[in-house]
């Protein structure tokens, strides 16, 4: 009986939370987007988490991003509250640490980890030097051993590889080269659900230092093709398909407008400058893409240049 009000309490919070907070931040809560649906708003600014979504399937649940470690404990919290059913897979959207690094936590609480092979990939490329210089900041990394991120347990390269048992069908695209080279988006489409990892986020959460920030509009462009209702981003609050097509138009005003400075004779110090101990961007994007803007920004703008003067994804240059 204890345990039924706490359920119904929890229920009702996250109705609450459901009508209160479309398109407006609320980290550390969880809410439910479809029947068997949760979307678990990470906490990026205070733990640096990513936002994780809770599949129910007939049997067993499904999470999108492993999460940082501590992340990842607080998402296997989560997903105890909303059904009594084992975690089986984590699909990893990509393999930074903030969606990969908690992997070992959820293969030692019993779930395989799946992911496209450029993830795995990607992580031979990059770690395990990431992982040491996350250990120099974060105790959740600093204390697993061994000492750099599991790989996913299984990888896969068709896409979409499918997920299915007769109560949920669940679809695992790979679209191309956008924030990383194994992006993964997560298809519902009887539920019209669509989880983006990184390659859209809500808010000014972009880092391109790993992508390919010509393609990205590209990549954006086939998700955009599938019938969806709910994108529920790597990092920010859950939206609508507005969320896509701002998130698109933002890399290519980028793009755009840091080409055109390049044709004007414009160098990065006339793009990018000082101030203080930070730097800020002279190009100004518009206003319908502001939710993306940020103190990231110049980062952005310095990586755009670096792709169009050197022609080549910015992902391949050194870094
Ligand atoms: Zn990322």
């Amino acid at each position: 009986m204890k345990r039924l009000s706490l359920v119904l309490a929890f229920a009702a919070l996250t109705a609450i939370s459901f009508f209160a907070t479309r398109g407006t931040a609320q980290p550390n809560t969880v809410r439910q987007i479809a029947p068997g649906v949760w979307f678990r708003e990470g906490d990026i600014e205070h733990l640096g988490h990513c936002n994780n979504v809770i599949i129910e399937m007939k049997d067993y649940l499904i999470v999108v991003d492993a999460n940082f470690p501590s992340g990842a404990r607080a998402t296997i919290e989560d997903a105890k509250k909303v059904s009594p059913k084992p975690v089986k897979y984590v699909f990893d959207t990509h393999h930074h640490g903030d969606h990969l690094y908690g992997n070992v936590v959820w293969t030692r609480a019993g779930a395989t980890t799946l992911a496209f092979s450029g993830v795995a990939d990607e992580l031979k490329r990059y770690e395990p030097a990431r992982w040491q210089e996350a250990v120099k900041s974060r105790e959740d990394v600093r204390e697993l051993k061994p000492d750099a991120p599991e790989p996913p347990k299984e990888t896969f390269s068709d896409s979409p590889h499918v997920i299915e048992d007769g109560t949920r069908r669940v679809e695992l695209y790979f679209f191309g080269w956008a924030h990383t080279r194994g992006d993964g988006f997560v298809y519902l489409p009887k539920e019209k659900v669509l989880c983006t990892g990184d390659a859209v986020v809500n808010g000014p959460y972009n880092y391109t230092a790993d992508g390919n920030i010509g393609n990205w509009p590209k990549v954006i462009e086939k998700a955009q093709k599938l019938a969806v209702e709910h994108v529920l981003p790597g990092h920010g609050p859950a939206g609508g398909v507005e969320m896509m097509a701002n998130q698109r138009l933002f890399f290519i005003e980028l793009h755009n407008r840091v080409a055109a400075a390049v044709k004007r004779g414009k160098k990065i110090e006339d793009l990018v400058k000082k101030e203080g101990d930070r730097e800020v961007s002279t190009i100004v994007m518009p206003s319908t893409v502001r939710t993306w803007v940020g103190p990231s920004l110049a980062a952005e703008v310095h990586d755009a240049y670096r792709e169009i003067i050197e022609k080549k994804p910015v992902g391949d240059l050194p870094h």
